[in-house]
């Protein structure tokens, strides 16, 4: 039985061809490190909620306390699926006994800190992408981080460490 700690990637960074250009953004000396020592699962929260593979770019847009998931062109708010199939995901990943997440940053689903577009001059605010919220709202004290923080040996050190000490699913907060 395979006894490695599990984490979730986004599967952009894991090499598949999943972003809205149908490329990828694969971090392959992250996933080579990364799996030696813990199991990875991909995921890619656009596509598997059914936004199809190309798609039209999207970015988050209104209040940062709960921007909408907006497409550039056509101007779909695709919020609402995104938050239910991210709902539902995190029931999945917890019957996984996923104890971490690495993310693509500055996806509007998936990055940490995401410019939200749309209310007007000054400094531009952020938010966690939607995907993200979901799984630190669910998961507060579980660790998660993006491919460019994890450049760094430091936090990449730090994120283990923080892995290592944290068993899944006991940090789940009360719903
Ligand atoms: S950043 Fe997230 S939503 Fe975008 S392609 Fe990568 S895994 Fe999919």
């Amino acid at each position: 039985m395979d006894s490695k700690i599990t984490i979730g990637i986004s599967a952009c960074l894991f090499g598949q061809n999943t972003r809205y250009d149908g490329g990828n953004r694969h971090e392959p000396l992250l996933i080579a490190a990364l799996s030696q020592i813990v199991t990875l699962v991909p995921l890619c929260p656009e596509a598997e909620c059914g936004l199809g593979i190309p798609r039209e770019p999207m970015r988050l847009e209104g209040n940062p306390k709960n921007p909408r998931l907006m497409t550039i062109t056509t101007r779909c708010d695709l919020s609402e699926r995104l938050q239910i199939w991210s709902a539902l995901q995190m029931d999945v990943l917890a019957r996984k006994g996923v104890s971490g997440l690495i993310l693509k940053a500055r996806s509007p689903s998936c990055g940490r800190q995401v410019a939200v577009h749309g209310i007007g001059e000054g400094e531009t605010p952020h938010s966690p992408g939607l995907f993200a919220r979901a799984w630190q709202e669910r998961f507060p004290d579980l660790p998660i981080a993006d491919e460019e923080e994890l450049r760094d040996p430091g936090r990449l050190e730090n994120f283990l460490k923080h892995l290592t000490e944290e068993k899944p699913n006991r940090q789940e907060k009360q719903r």
